[in-house]
């Protein structure tokens, strides 16, 4: 009997075993579907192209066929692993804006309650103040290296009315300048590394890896543990800290969820609660190649062994150099029109370009520069396929399914665009790659979104406050249930969301510690 199950180690998990078990008293149970974090790669900020596709650590979902996509499924990767997510992520340390939090409209989860807890998980290594945190379990470093190319980008962001920014979590997102990146000492912080690691001394702490719980346990319509690999496991409470795929998909696989659904696949009920598995929201991201007049890119490291042996020797003895860097260098946060009061549309550059994501790069010289949307208006869902707990949920992003959507997609390629066509960056560039000229037209520009768009990795919002869980993240109309992952977030934040799944799982666990203190 333990006193808290947690399935799932992945962002949240961790961060929920780790403060869970700082009370000696709790007895905590962590399971997770994935291995160790024992992948080279992991641990590599760069790294992050290797863990790509479907593997031991990646569940590698598919989505099904997107209308707006021309039918097209969109490959959705997602950690399989301890650390899960944060493990494969791309290291990008962006938390939102306050508005995203504030527009919530949860008591309690506003910006102004979520910020200590954005500033308890950080160890920021430019130091506190008052946006920031030191002293936290995870590590949030500049980038070792700056680089000409995105030196470049920036004064031509800047060049076009972009205001410089140094820190995009700081007093307003907006601005042009360098990412900051879940990394120290050339070494990926995963919630695995930061949280688990120094957690796992504890004795109040057990965890299963190569865990795959399949169903929630029931006595009537309070939970009582979980079933996994044949054996229950009994617990006074169970959390769901699975991700925005997996955890709708055990409460529905469990009988919690819509009761036609339910049926269909012949699960008992126990709770007709059908916002399980709605409501899904994403950032859709497209990116655009372009050659590069000279031989400074990424690309072309990797066409000479010498250096890329030079590069191993930086990464090794140095903790610097290109294995180093995450899934943004450089970044614009910008409003696709001038009367709104907050950006609407992420700008990310990388000194590279590869047109799979985690395939060869380009042999010539090259860069990226890729667009995603901050709030989303399209809304998808998570529904089983299969009662059979192996077989994945049935994706629908639903993108572009909204007329906005759509107008900030192509305002904000066209911003993209600007930039790199103004100098200085102008004068590094060869030509636009891809899409090229033949796009020209706002229609071409969407024709191009729906051809290539893909995600971003930012699923949400499929058990969210208010309709699936309460603020306190108790699942509705059942006890000893709760959900804590991206999925309760009402809306995605704008942009990447690994702080602040961090963030809530912070404060829900505070939660947690204060009923525990109350009994
Ligand atoms: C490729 C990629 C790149 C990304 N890049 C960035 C970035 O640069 N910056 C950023 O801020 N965010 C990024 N994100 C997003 C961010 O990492 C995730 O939003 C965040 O990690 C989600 O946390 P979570 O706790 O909700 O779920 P996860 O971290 O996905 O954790 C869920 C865990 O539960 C386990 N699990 C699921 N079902 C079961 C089950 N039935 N039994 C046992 N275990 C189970 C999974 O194996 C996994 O370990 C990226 C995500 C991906 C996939």
């Amino acid at each position: 009997m333990y006193d808290t199950i947690i399935v799932g180690a992945g962002s949240a998990g961790c961060v929920l075993a780790n403060r869970l078990t700082e009370d000696p008293s709790r007895r905590v149970l962590l399971l997770e579907a994935g291995p160790r974090d024992t992948h080279l790669w992991i641990h590599v900020p760069l790294g992050y192209g290797r863990l790509f596709t479907k593997s031991e650590v990646n569940w590698g979902y598919e989505s099904e066929p997107e209308p707006a996509l021309n039918g097209r499924r969109v490959f959705t990767p997602r950690g399989k692993v301890l650390g899960g997510s944060s493990s494969i992520n791309g290291l990008v340390y962006i938390r939102g804006q306050p508005e995203d939090f504030d527009g919530w409209g949860i008591p309690g989860w506003g910006f102004a309650d979520l910020l200590p807890y954005f500033k308890k998980a950080e160890n920021q290594h430019r130091g506190a103040d008052d946006w920031h945190g030191t002293g936290g379990p995870l590590e949030v470093a500049d980038l070792p290296d700056k680089h000409e190319l995105c030196d470049a980008f920036i004064a031509s962001a800047e060049r076009l009315g972009i205001p410089r920014n140094d820190d995009f979590n700081g007093a307003r997102q907006e601005g042009t300048g360098y990412y900051q990146a879940t990394a120290c000492r050339g070494r990926r912080c995963s919630t695995a590394t930061g949280y688990l690691r120094p957690a796992e001394k504890r004795a109040n702490l057990t965890v299963r890896t190569g865990a795959l719980v399949t169903r929630i346990v029931f006595e009537g319509k309070r939970a009582v543990g979980v079933e996994c690999q044949g054996k229950i496991f009994t617990g006074r409470e169970v959390i769901l800290s699975g991700g925005a795929f997996n955890s709708p998909q055990l409460l529905q696989l469990s009988g919690v969820g819509p009761g036609e659904l339910l049926q269909r696949h012949g699960i008992p009920m126990v709770h007709d609660l059908p916002g399980v598995g709605e409501d899904l929201q994403d950032h859709f991201y497209a990116r655009t190649f372009w050659r590069c007049s000279r031989p400074i890119t990424l690309n072309d490291d990797m066409l000479s062994l010498w250096r890329k042996a030079g590069m191993l020797a930086n990464y090794v003895f140095r903790k610097k150099g290109p294995l180093t860097i995450s899934a943004g260098y450089a970044a614009a946060f910008v409003r696709t029109r001038p009367e709104l009061e907050r950006p609407d549309a992420q700008i990310y550059f990388i000194n590279f370009s590869t047109a799979k994501r985690g395939g060869v790069l380009h042999t010539h010289s090259g860069f990226t520069c890729a667009v995603s949307q901050l709030q989303v208006e399209s809304r998808g869902s998570v529904r089983i396929k299969s009662a059979d707990p192996t077989v994945q949920p049935a994706i629908r992003y639903n993108y572009l399914s909204s007329e906005n959507d759509r107008r900030v997609m192509v305002e904000g390629l066209k911003v993209a665009r600007k930039i790199c066509t103004t100098a200085p960056m102008r004068d590094y560039v060869a030509g636009e790659y891809y899409p090229g000229e033949k796009v020209k037209s706002d229609e071409d520009w969407l024709a191009f979104c729906r051809e290539v768009g893909e995600t971003v990795f930012h699923p949400t919002s499929t058990c969210r406050m208010g309709k699936v869980v309460d603020s306190r993240l108790r699942v509705l109309g059942l006890t000893n249930l709760r959900v804590v992952d991206a999925s309760v977030m009402p809306s995605v934040p704008s942009g990447n969301i690994n702080a602040a799944v961090i963030a809530v799982a912070e404060k829900a666990a505070d939660l947690l510690r204060e009923e525990a203190c109350g009994r």
